[in-house]
């Protein structure tokens, strides 16, 4: 029996990791990988590293000790996290059982893709998902953000600030009717194509261009100096469907000290419902959450 259980190796789950370590609980980082979508870096020629927030130093620091502490991890997929009186079980998809008294999930969330010709081939290379991190490196660009949603919209509207020119290539026929889209649909620099279907990225080195087509079946190809596919966000959180509470998009939902609605089930990172998907704030939740595990070990241990 572990005191603790921690689900996800992205900067959350490491963070919480390593404070579980210094404060000597008997801890098991359970994760697909280590590094999470910090190994995830956009490039463009004129972007620098030092230009991006990122928290890399501090994550690599802390992923080099969990790869060195091999007792402390274990790599493997989690299907199910369960109740088992006081303490949990933690099953993975090998079959294995892991028992905790208490458990962090920090096992982030995936971006919805287009699942096009060209993707793969030029994610993090001109075409990316993350708005939020890289819009401030666009003055005198041209950028394209694809989707319709508040992500879309909330992404197209900050790089409508700094860019010279965005399109907002919707797919579907209408935007919410937000203050976002009341803002985009006046900014001079922004243009709305609505009704249109990606249906193939091109480029060189970097992405460069992407075709749409459109509802009478016209194909038009529009280039860009980047491309933010900004269709959703879908947190991790289907093995504690049942257990915790989940917000209307599926994100855990936790207090101020990272607790959910179950004692002994803590969660931090892009996994909650907390303000703000960054690696910063995301090591930030990881640190609180254990430390807020520990204060409800203590009487326990
Ligand atoms: C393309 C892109 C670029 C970004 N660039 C930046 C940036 O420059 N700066 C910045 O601050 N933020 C950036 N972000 C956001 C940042 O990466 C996230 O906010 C941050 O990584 C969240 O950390 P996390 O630990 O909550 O989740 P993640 O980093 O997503 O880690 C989740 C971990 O959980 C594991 N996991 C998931 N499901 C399971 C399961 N069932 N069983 C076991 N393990 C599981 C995964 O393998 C992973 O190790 C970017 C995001 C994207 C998508």
């Amino acid at each position: 029996m572990y005191d603790l259980i921690i689900i996800g190796g992205g900067p959350a789950g490491l963070t919480a990791a390593i404070y579980a370590i210094r404060k000597r609980l008997n801890m098991l980082l359970v994760s697909r990988d280590l590094g999470g979508k910090t190994q995830w870096r956009l490039a463009l020629p004129w972007i620098e590293e030092y230009q991006v927030i990122n928290g890399l130093e501090l994550v690599n620091k802390f992923k080099s000790e969990l790869e060195y502490l091999d007792f402390a991890r274990h790599m493997e997929a989690v299907e199910k996290v369960e109740r088992d009186g006081e303490n949990f079980i933690v099953r993975t998809r090998g079959g294995g059982e892991l028992k905790a008294r208490a458990v962090i999930v920090a096992s982030g969330s995936k971006q919805v893709t287009m699942k096009v010709p060209g993707e793969k081939e030029f994610m993090m290379k001109g075409l990316c998902y993350s708005a939020l991190s890289y819009a401030p490196l666009f003055p005198e660009r041209t950028t394209v953000v694809i989707g319709d949603q508040e992500l879309a919209l909330r992404s197209a509207a900050e790089l409508s600030t700094i860019a010279q020119k965005v399109y907002l290539v919707a797919p579907g026929a209408s935007l919410p009717e937000s203050a976002l889209t009341q803002k985009l649909q006046t900014s001079p620099n922004v243009e709305i194509l609505m009704n249109r279907q990606v249906v193939e990225v091109k480029g060189d080195q970097f992405a460069r261009s992407i075709l749409l087509k459109a509802p009478d079946g016209g194909v038009q190809e529009l280039s860009a100096d980047a491309f933010f596919v900004e269709m959703a966000l879908k947190p991790n959180s289907q093995f504690v469907e049942g257990l915790v509470e989940l917000d209307e998009q599926g994100r855990i939902k936790v207090d101020c000290a990272n607790r959910t609605n179950v004692p002994g089930v803590f969660a931090a990172g892009d996994v909650t419902s907390g303000f703000a998907e960054q690696v910063l704030i995301a090591i930030g939740e990881g640190a609180k959450a254990a430390l807020s595990a520990y204060e409800y070990l203590l009487p326990r241990l």
